[in-house]
Parts: C-alpha cells; structure tokens; sequence
C-alpha cells in the first residue's frame, strides 16, 4: 500500500517521497482518511508509530485551501513539552516543504516579542504548551475563535505533568465546530472524561506499540549501595566495563539530580550533555542535537524532558533511578532498540523501595527483569553493593558464554586527584567539598587524605 491512496495532495505526497517514505504507517493509514474528512480522531498510539506524520500530513492538504488572519491562528497543535512542540515544527518544515504557509512555534525560553510578531503576521499552525499559549492568550495577544483544527498529542503525558486544566479551558476557549485530533498512548480515566467532553463521534484508531522495547531490547537489573556518590560509582562501572556503548541516555528521576549527575560524569572525563526542564530553551535544543549528532556520547535526562523525542539509534539506556511509575519504564527503554535495531536497558536498583517499583515494572511487562550481578539476587535490598567486582557487562545475560571483562584502568583517576587537590587548597564550600570527595570513593584511602590548606 502506498501513500496514494489516502487522499493528500500532490504537494504532500512530493515532500513525503522526499523524505524517503514508500509505505503509510498502521496510524497513518488508518487515521489520514478520516482527518481529510473532518472527522474527530481519537488515536491511541505512542511515539515511534509515525502519528506526528499522520496528523501532520492532512493538516498540510487541508491548510492548501484559505487564508491566516493576523492574530487568529488557523489550527492550534498542543504538545506537553517544548522540544516535542519544536519537533513537531520540524515536521512541518520537512513534509510542508512545497507550502507557503506560516508556521509559529509558541513556547517558554523564547522571546515574546518574537512571537508575537508572528502572531501578528497571521499563522496557519501555532505549534504551542499549554502554558505558553495561555499567557499570550491572558496578554489579548491572541484570539482562538478562528481555530479550525485542534491537536491533542501526548494527552496522558499532559495529565502527567498537570496539564489537564489548561487543556479544557483551551477546548472551551477554541470554537465548538472545530476538528479535534487527540493522541494518547494510554486511557487513564482522566483522559477517557476529557475525550467524552471534548471529541464529537470521534473514529477510534489504536495501533500496536511499535515494535521496540521489549523484543529488541536486552533488559537487567544492577545492584548499588543507596547513596547517589555510590550509584555514580556503579554507573561509571558499567558504562566503562561495557564494550559496545555507542551512546546513552541516562535517567533520573529528579532534574536536580539530572545537573549533579552530568556535572558529575562530566569530571570523570565523559562526553555527556543534560537535558531537563530548568534549562533554557537554547540549551535545551543545543544539548538534544549534539546527542544527536554524535558530538556527545551520553545524555543525562528526566523523563520529562525525554519523554516521546524521535532519537534513533541510542545503543544504551541506563536508569539512574528506577523510575517511580511503571509506565515511564517502557517509554525510557523505548529509547533504546528502535527500528529493529537491539538495544540494552540497565536499571540501577538500589534499596527496598527500588525494589518494589522494580516489581510493579515487571508486573506491568509481563516479565522478570534479569539480575546481572549474581549476588544481586541474595542480597537483601539496601545493602550496599557498590564495593563488588563490576560484572554487570551488558553482555552478562546473554548467555553467550564470554568472560566478564576486567574493569578497564581508571584513565580519570589523576583528574578526579587532581580536582581533589585543587578543590582541597581552597575549599570555598563544605559541602561541595563533601560531595566531591564521595564522588571519589573508589580512590585508595591515602589520596583522600586532608590536604592542609594556608589561609
Ligand atoms: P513519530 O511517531 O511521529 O515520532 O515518528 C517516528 C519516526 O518515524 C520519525 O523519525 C519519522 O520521520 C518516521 N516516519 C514517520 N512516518 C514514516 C513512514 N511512513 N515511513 C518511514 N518512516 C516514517
């Protein structure tokens, strides 16, 4: 089945071959149709199943025909977070190639002024959080009475992240008659309600969970002691001892341990980047397309901040912490393994509530995560671990029947002295200074010695 037959226009269907697709995705097939007749769609599907293309692509054949009003943008796409709203511009810049139409990226670590001269140009797509759209709204920057379409996408992460009022007051500020396309990997009953009140006989198209995470992805479970100076030492264990990290996203749960993570990899000599929500958006974007390209090796995220981005090709994911809702287990090691490709996802576990988010994850799966480290699985939960040999190559449950590797020499050793020392002769700060020496614990006991300082 081609592209052909699903009614686009001969504008859209040029810049799809351009982009080298041949075959319509299961939601793109299936929903496409249905957005072309002004139907709402309520799809069910994740990222990776190619439903930015499916509400994307009929939006460009639709917007073919009529005219922006200044201030009054023509169809309005919401996404929970600024980096899926700037990849889906992305979208519209690629497969919208042949358009002249104005398309406005509306979100926060963006000068208002600049947007709103957009704005006030007029724009066909207004690409926008929740948030931001709102408080150019509340400025009088904006009118939503001409909105004809409206795109929901990542509606549960929405719920996640607390968006759930913003949205309904949205959908009641946008015209009753427009078209609304709404995109949800989940059905909590919070999204269900806001469904019921907002899609008119929506056709409903669930597609599978592409196939990824769990077929393509080589899963276990590493002990560590509790302390984050220990879970850092276990990280660098593994990331070193393994031999085939192409590259890797590591998780944390809190941002602020995203910033102390990074800084902290980022002494030891590794080639890392931070994405979380306290970055500025420049940053943000500057941080996402060095990972991409390759320039940086690991990228240190939350959830929220990774959460549905298009990376191809990670070869690693590695949970910091394990994460505290299962579902945000499957969407991390989706990360990993995309396209058919095999990927390996190693999840930190480190005390007894590790222990028991562990066990609801493996209860959502459907499966066991395997141990890597043997002791792993007679030590009780919250006993240190991270004093033990590092046998956790990603390659260790794979029966493959190779030896462990050795821990690779510590290369960044002299630095992390060397930084000690420095840090030691001026010791500006306690508590960094502590934090400093038990991120290098793994050194002999003689280097951590006080080194007496002059005043
Ligand atoms: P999405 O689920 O929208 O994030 O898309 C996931 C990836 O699939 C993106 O990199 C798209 O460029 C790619 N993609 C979307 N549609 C197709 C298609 N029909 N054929 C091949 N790749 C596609």
């Amino acid at each position: 089945m081609s592209f052909s037959h699903l009614g686009l226009s001969e504008k859209v269907l040029t810049a799809v071959a351009a982009a080298g697709y041949k075959t319509p995705t299961p939601i793109q097939d299936q929903a496409i149709p249905h957005v072309l007749a002004r139907r709402d769609v309520l799809g069910i599907a994740q990222t990776g199943t190619g439903k930015t293309a499916a509400f994307t692509l009929p939006m460009l054949t639709m917007l073919e025909q009529g005219r922006a009003r200044a201030r009054m943008p023509r169809t309005l796409i919401l996404e929970p977070t600024r980096e899926l709203a700037a990849q889906v511009e992305e979208s519209f810049a690629k497969y919208g190639a042949n358009h002249k139409l104005n398309v406005a990226l509306l979100i926060g670590g963006v000068s208002f002024d600049d947007q709103d001269v957009k704005l006030t140009r007029g724009v066909d797509v207004l690409i926008t959080t929740p948030g931001r759209l709102l408080d150019h709204f509340e400025r009088g920057r904006l009118l939503l009475t001409g909105v004809e379409l409206l795109v929901i996408d990542e509606a549960d992460r929405m719920l996640d992240m607390g968006f759930i009022p913003d949205i309904e007051r949205i959908c009641k500020l946008v015209p009753f008659t427009r078209q609304t396309l709404f995109f949800t990997a989940t059905m909590p009953p919070e999204i269900r309600r806001i469904t019921e009140q907002f899609l008119h006989n929506p056709v409903r198209v669930e597609v599978a969970k592409p196939a990824t995470t769990l077929s393509t992805t080589a899963q276990g479970l590493v002990t560590s002691g509790r302390e984050p100076h220990e879970k850092r030492d276990t990280l660098r264990r593994l990331i070193r001892s393994a031999d085939n990290v192409k590259n890797a996203i590591i998780f944390c749960n809190r941002k602020r341990d995203v910033a102390t993570l990074y800084r902290s990899l980022a002494r030891h000599g590794f080639s890392v980047q931070a994405l979380h929500g306290d970055m500025d958006q420049p940053a943000r974007m500057a941080a996402l397309e060095q990972f991409r390209k390759g320039e940086v090796t690991l990228l240190v995220a939350s959830d929220v901040a990774a959460r549905g981005l298009d990376i191809p090709d990670v070869s690693h994911v590695y949970n910091f912490d394990v994460p505290m809702h299962p579902d945000d287990y499957v969407h991390r090691i989706g990360r990993t393994g995309r396209a058919g490709r095999s990927g390996t996802a190693i999840t930190i576990v480190a005390g007894s509530n590790d222990a028991k988010a562990v066990a609801a994850i493996e209860k959502l799966i459907g499966q066991a995560i395997p141990w890597l480290d043997h002791q792993s699985e007679k030590k009780p939960p919250g006993e240190p671990a991270a004093q033990q040999a590092p046998r956790h190559s990603p390659q260790a449950h794979r029966g493959d029947g190779r030896r462990h590797r050795a821990p690779r020499p510590d290369s960044h050793r002299s630095a992390a002295v060397a930084r000690i020392d420095e840090t030691g002769s001026r010791r500006p700060n306690p508590a960094r200074a502590r934090s400093e020496d038990s991120d290098a614990s793994h050194l002999p006991a003689f280097l951590l010695r006080p080194v007496p300082v002059k005043a």
